[in-house]
């Protein structure tokens, strides 16, 4: 009997990321200084990263080496478990063989600590006392509170309002690891301020709360700034995953035919599948089909403009090319917060530009439905945007019933929902609605792009 868990020895968790921009087809457009509209210089961002990650923010090197002291901690819960989804596949019917990554085994549940680690250690490395961060869900700012004590280092986490008051119990999680938790907007910073005074009622956004963490870094000598997802250098951490994943497949003699993962920034999504991108455009597995799912209330790669936009809403982040619904645009507080950001990765938003990867967008209560069957054959109750991937994958598992095609799939399962079950407990209590797609909101909202003007 083939084993239900594929395992990996912590001997075998692979020493070095990946870098997908040693291989891209054509270069990354560069990030732009958003006051000169310049590229960005690395002086530019020296006020805010430490030189070592803004060098793997820029790095063409195809492999980097993991740290010995990150890998030390990665071992607390590296290698996670490839597991084979047998029970959903029987209740689905289905000649398809599911494969899920579990990454809700970590300290924080989620994929998250895989570069909040390296994140804290390199800004340990270069003095930094303080980390100031912004967070959506909760998910990013117990991974970077998580992070930073392990580093005896100091903690501040701008959090969504809408989340916060969802969430309580991901601020306690911060606390616990040591971490000042703030519910934003704030009044600690003028970006803050400014926002509270257009939108006094304002749930928040991801992008604001970026504004006021940008802002906190950029006026405070011994704090950083770390972002959870979207950077290079972020989506180069997370590529432990599909790495590890490789390795799993190999043991089984398999190479997967389709491989998915939720997108909200995209580093989940890219740290399954850039590994895979590899393989695809070195021509070693030219047909995998790898696709990244993302939210219909918030659906950047599939109805946003492949365009340079502001990372944040005040405008004070570089300026990146990338598929954005406008760095204003306020989805609205759909359940899978951590999937709410205006814009994506540039090195995702590239390969879909180039048609490497596709994308989907899915309604909510369709995922959190899919996300009940899933803790009804699996067990594991999930996050509700690791959901989204577990949709594709059954959707994608129920064609092959059509066509009778065996094929392999796997989905990065990036997180476990046992802090969003006010999402199950929407859906069980039918309060659960889905957003059309915001045509209209998105519409005014890529009317201010920063370089439109410029052409
Ligand atoms: C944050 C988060 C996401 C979305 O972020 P990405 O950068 O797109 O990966 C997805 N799943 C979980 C569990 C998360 O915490």
């Amino acid at each position: 009997m083939e084993n239900r868990k594929i395992m990996l020895d912590e001997n075998e968790i692979p020493k070095k990321w990946y870098n997908v921009n040693a291989d891209l087809p054509t270069p990354l457009d560069p990030p732009l200084n958003p006051v000169t509209k310049e590229p960005a210089t690395p002086d530019d961002l020296k006020v805010i990263f430490p030189m070592s990650l803004i060098g793997q923010e820029v790095s063409t090197e195809k492999y980097i080496k993991i740290p010995d002291e990150v890998m030390d901690i990665y071992r607390i819960w590296r290698p996670t478990p490839l597991i084979r989804a047998e029970r959903l596949e029987k209740a689905l019917k289905t000649p398809a063989k599911i494969y899920y990554k579990w990454e809700g085994v970590s300290p924080a549940g989620s994929h998250k600590p895989n570069t909040a680690i390296p994140q804290a250690y390199y800004n340990m490395k270069d003095g930094i006392e303080r980390i100031a961060t912004e967070t959506g869900a909760g998910q990013w700012g117990s991974a970077i509170s998580f992070g930073t004590a392990f580093f005896d280092m100091d903690c501040t986490v701008y959090m969504v309002r809408a989340s916060y008051d969802q969430k309580p119990y991901r601020k306690s999680l911060m606390q616990a690891w040591g971490a000042e938790c703030i519910a934003s907007p704030s009044t600690r910073t003028n970006a803050g301020r400014m926002i509270l005074e257009k939108y006094p009622n304002t749930g928040g956004s991801l992008g604001a709360a970026i504004s006021e963490a940008v802002e906190d870094a950029a006026t405070h000598d011994n704090t950083n700034y770390a972002l959870g997802s979207v950077l290079n250098h972020v989506c180069l951490h997370q590529t432990i995953i599909g790495l590890e994943t490789q390795k799993q497949f190999a043991k089984l003699d398999t190479y997967p035919d389709t491989v998915i993962g939720c997108v909200g920034g995209g580093s989940n999504f890219a740290g399954m599948a850039f590994p895979f991108v590899r393989d695809k455009l070195d021509g070693s597995h030219p047909d995998v089909d790898i696709i990244g799912a993302e939210p219909m209330a918030c659906p950047t790669l599939t109805k946003g403009l492949y365009e340079y936009d502001y990372g944040d809403t005040a405008g004070l982040a570089p300026i990146i090319k990338m598929y954005t619904l406008g760095h204003d645009f306020m989805p609205p507080s759909i359940h899978a917060g951590g999937l709410r950001y205006h814009g994506d990765s540039p090195l995702v938003s590239k390969l879909v530009k180039e048609g490497v990867i596709r994308a989907v967008a899915y309604h909510q209560t369709e995922v959190l439905r899919d996300a009940v069957l899933f803790a009804r054959t699996e067990g594991h109750v999930i996050a509700p945007e690791s959901s989204h991937a577990l949709k594709c994958a059954i959707d994608e598992a129920l064609k092959c019933k059509e066509t009778g095609e065996e094929k392999t799939i796997v989905f990065n399962n990036s997180g476990h929902g046992h802090f969003d079950l006010a999402a199950y407990e929407a859906y069980f209590d039918g309060s659960l609605v889905d957003y059309e797609y915001p045509e209209e909101l998105i519409k005014q909202s890529l009317k201010k792009l920063p370089m439109l003007n410029n052409k």
